[in-house]
């Protein structure tokens, strides 16, 4: 789960990193509101999932009550890359000195957490990385170990953070550290952490994503779920209880297993087409939980053509193919569906689909002819 920049900063604050005080505001009144409860200047912010609200006009400073309520006006109903400006938060304007960036994040590869300061802040990291990757210091941390203190002083010594900074950093970094592991977090990112002409180090911005396996030792997490960004794809398959990634492509991917759910959409990625989600239906595969998946799938105006990829494991090749007979029969599907079935008593389940074949309901034996047939079926790129 991803949060919102303001629900970021809260998360962090738990945790005692130094974030400005601040409020959200839904309209230009509140905005106001807000603002004159902090004192000027402050800054409007755009809340909405996605980097680079700066430079879209979606950050502004305001001196003053009619720049507070120009910017909320301006700002609020806003799109910033497809994404609607519903609320934004407001909060004291800081002063800064410099800008710097700092995350965790999980390296799986290395099955280990990945520290990266950097003193390029301020601008996109991949940026960054792109330009000069030697402007960002890396550090592998071993969970098991931990992170300590003298890695934080260490990492902002080799990012070359500015002197008075750096003590202020690495405290950072040790709380940072402490959010990411205790707060259960995939990601936790601030750019900028800055340096006021004071001294003092604090987090401007927030990002952090949330690893939705552990929500069930966070209750407090609720409050984050009823107001995260899910589009509706999303939200309809969370309601329904699937595993369901919505991702740019056409072609529809419905698997069991998330293994299989991933080599899908790689097969898919991989014949020339592209996937329009992940969607693991897991091992049971009944008329239900397919029907549901095929709504799920059939709600989203991108997908072209559907790819039903199910290996019976456990669970037998006649009970799938009866769950998609059933299924289809619930579901009004309106683009080419091709199914591959394979596994247990796959022979027996391929005798069942057949009832169903037709013109666009194909099956396919092979993974990639399966493919290959769905991203025909979809018109190809
Ligand atoms: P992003 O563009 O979506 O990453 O949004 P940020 O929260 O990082 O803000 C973008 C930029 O706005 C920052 O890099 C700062 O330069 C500027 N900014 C944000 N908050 C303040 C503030 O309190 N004071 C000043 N002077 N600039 C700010
Ligand atoms: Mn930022």
């Amino acid at each position: 789960m991803d949060l919102f920049e303001y629900q970021g900063k809260q998360y962090f604050a738990r945790f005692g990193i130094p974030v400005s005080p601040g409020d959200v505001a839904e309209t230009p009144d509140e905005v106001v509101a807000v603002a004159s409860r902090l004192g000027y200047p402050v800054v409007v912010k755009a809340q909405v999932q996605v980097g680079g609200r700066g430079k879209a006009g979606g950050v502004k400073l305001a001196a003053d009550e009619g720049e507070a309520r120009a910017h909320g006006e301006a700002i609020i109903g806003m799109d910033i890359k497809g994404h609607t400006v519903h609320r934004v938060w407001v909060e004291h304007a800081s002063d800064i000195a410099k800008e710097y960036y700092a995350s965790f994040t999980l390296d799986r590869g290395a099955k280990a957490h990945l520290a990266m300061v950097s003193s390029r802040g301020g601008v996109e990291i991949e940026q960054v990385a792109a330009e000069d990757p030697t402007a960002i210091a890396r550090l592998h941390v071993d969970p098991y170990i931990g992170f300590s203190e003298a890695q934080a002083r260490q990492l902002v010594e080799e990012a070359d953070l500015d002197p008075e900074a750096r003590a202020g950093a690495a405290e950072v970094l040790v709380k940072l550290y402490r959010c990411f592991v205790e707060g259960d977090a995939d990601l936790v990112e601030v750019n900028p952490l800055i340096l006021t002409p004071h001294g003092q180090v604090h987090a401007l911005d927030a990002k952090v994503t949330l690893d939705d396996s552990a929500a069930f030792r966070h209750p407090e997490w609720e409050e984050f779920a009823g107001v995260t960004e899910l589009d509706e794809r999303e939200r309809l398959a969370k309601s329904y209880g699937l595993q369901y990634v919505g991702l740019d492509g056409f072609v529809g991917i419905i698997a069991n297993g998330a293994g299989l759910a991933m080599s899908t959409c790689d097969v898919v990625n991989q014949v020339g087409g592209s996937p329009a989600n992940f969607l693991d239906i897991g091992g049971g595969a009944s008329a239900e939980v397919m029907a549901r998946a095929l709504e799920v799938i059939s709600s989203d105006a991108s997908v072209r053509a559907i790819f039903v990829n199910i290996f019976g494991g456990i669970t037998r090749g006649e009970e799938v193919a009866n769950g998609i007979v059933t299924a289809l029969g619930r579901v009004d599907i309106k683009v080419p569906m091709v199914i591959r079935l394979d596994g247990t008593n796959a022979e027996e389940g391929r005798k069942i689909l057949r009832s169903v074949e037709s013109e666009t309901v194909i099956t396919a034996p092979t993974m990639m002819g399966a493919a290959r047939k769905a991203v025909e079926l979809a018109g190809g790129k």
